[in-house]
């Protein structure tokens, strides 16, 4: 079966989902096609109330939408509620700054006038992952929507319960059938998708090798694309860092959504002043989670997304291992019915480690001892990815310079990555190109067109 529920708490296996047909693609597109011509002619007024009323049904509904993400990926069932949430904040978001983003730009040309309009681009295709099944589509919908554009989205297959979920918060908002379109759809039907004339746009959020599969293909079609990929965020503790406050946090930036997060700290980049006090605070702090059901809200580490996430988190622990590594604490599965993973610390990775550069997507931390700053930044550099990073001392100047150095997209200072609205996400490198959220994220799939008037010659 292409699509499937299956929770990785206990392996049962919730619902399934055949793929659509390539008939019922095509009605799908058809349709997308024919609603963007009647969505880009409303009003923002219009669309802000539709998002917006989006917005207000998944609070209503946090509860319920909040146990599928549970139910099908496994995340903490806190953690999930404040997906939902945060989720219902970006659609409001867009509902209210999106007119003001996208108005037209006037121009002081040396002569006549001339303004830059933005017009909506059609209708855009997003391939989305599973770790967090809410707030991704919401970052891709929201503003495109607001923006005039329609969507259509492949999910990841382990969603589809979240991803129907969405789609009918659209039509229940009162969006009109095709401006949101979930596609339950196998890997050739994404390609023929992005080959369709009717696709305007293509925005995937996921692994790098996704990306230069899905970006090839929109770059042969002549698609404008971003990419969201994965990152191999470094997690730098500076020698004044305050070291209670900061392991805490190293927990938070490992640990939450199971480390299963794109900016999550896989790199702990430690000073040598404070290595070994830092280490035997982290490792014990890991020591006390506590596994058990996800729904619970005793249990503090829940299992990985699927059996198959943990079999491959599993053997990139053993590659490092035999390319060098040192597991310091955990490094197996629990041994429990279930996708569970210990809190794992690995040291002595070195650049000829097969795994050096690996994004490790679980519970799984690399730990690098460093003389100094300048060390600590020359390490975090050597990454073939550069999504987020984060800084952690009581100097928030020095935090800033060492930030200016920091070759990612994002960097935080005495905060692990994180994401809200009204800032703007995205990386460089192998973690992508493109930013989505806060204005940004909005100008991506946009005609910015040029409206010139001359002025008239009335010499004649
Ligand atoms: P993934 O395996 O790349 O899958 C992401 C999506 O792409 C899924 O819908 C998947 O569909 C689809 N897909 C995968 N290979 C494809 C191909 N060759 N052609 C067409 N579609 C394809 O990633 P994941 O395991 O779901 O998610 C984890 C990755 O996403 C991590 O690397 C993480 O860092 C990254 N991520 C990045 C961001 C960001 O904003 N930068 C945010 C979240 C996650 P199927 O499920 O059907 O295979």
């Amino acid at each position: 079966m292409a699509y499937q529920s299956i929770n990785p708490y206990n392996g049962e296996t919730l619902k399934s989902f055949d793929a659509q047909t390539d008939g019922q693609l095509e009605t799908a597109l058809a349709t997308a096609a024919a609603c963007f011509e009647k969505w880009r002619q409303t009003t923002f007024a219009h669309r802000a109330d539709v998002v917006a009323k989006a917005a207000a049904l998944m609070r209503e509904q946090s509860e319920s939408l909040a146990r599928l993400v549970t139910l099908e990926m496994g995340k903490l069932i806190a953690q999930s509620r404040g997906e939902v949430a945060l989720s219902a904040d970006i659609l409001d978001y867009y509902a209210q700054h999106a007119e003001h983003f996208l108005a037209p730009e006037h121009l002081i040309p040396s002569t006549g006038e001339a303004m830059v309009v933005s017009e909506p681009l059609g209708v855009l295709f997003g391939v989305q992952p599973w770790n967090f099944p809410y707030y991704q589509l919401a970052r891709f919908a929201a503003p495109n929507l607001m923006a005039g554009n329609v969507v259509m989205v492949k999910h990841a297959s382990c969603v589809p319960q979240c991803a129907l979920a969405f789609e009918k918060l659209w039509l229940d908002a009162g969006a009109p059938v095709g401006a949101y379109t979930n596609l339950l759809i196998s890997h050739d039907q994404v390609n023929h998708v992005i080959d369709d004339a009717r696709i305007k746009g293509v925005a995937l959020t996921g692994s790098a090798e996704a990306g230069k599969s899905v970006a090839a293909r929109a770059g042969l079609n002549l698609k404008k694309s971003t990419m969201e990929l994965g990152g191999s965020d470094a997690f730098i503790v500076l020698d004044d860092a305050d070291l209670d406050k900061t392991v805490e946090w190293a927990v938070w930036a490992k640990m939450n959504n199971n480390g299963q997060c794109c900016v999550a700290a896989k790199r702990f980049i430690v000073v040598d002043q404070l290595a070994d006090q830092f280490l035997e605070k982290f490792s014990a702090a890991l020591a006390l989670l506590t596994p058990g059901d996800p729904m619970e809200a005793s249990t503090t580490l829940g299992p990985l997304s699927t059996e198959a996430a943990l079999q491959h988190l599993l053997e990139q622990v053993d590659q490092a291992v035999a390319g060098g590594a040192i597991v310091l604490t955990g490094g197996k599965r629990i041994d429990r019915t279930g996708a569970f993973m210990q809190p794992t610390i690995l040291t002595h990775l070195k650049p000829d480690n097969p795994a050096y550069n690996e994004e490790f997507f679980g519970p799984v931390a690399l730990f690098f001892r460093v003389k100094d700053e300048g060390e600590a930044v020359i390490l975090a550099n050597d990454s073939n990815y550069g999504l987020g990073g984060s800084i952690f001392t009581q100097d928030i100047e020095w935090g800033k310079f060492v930030a200016s150095r920091i070759e990612t997209g994002m960097v935080f200072i005495n905060h692990p990555t994180w994401t809200t609205p009204d800032l703007p996400f995205g990386g460089i490198k192998n973690s992508g190109y493109g930013r989505e959220l806060s204005n940004l994220g909005i100008q991506e799939f946009i005609n910015k067109k040029l409206i010139r008037v001359d002025a008239i010659d009335t010499s004649a």
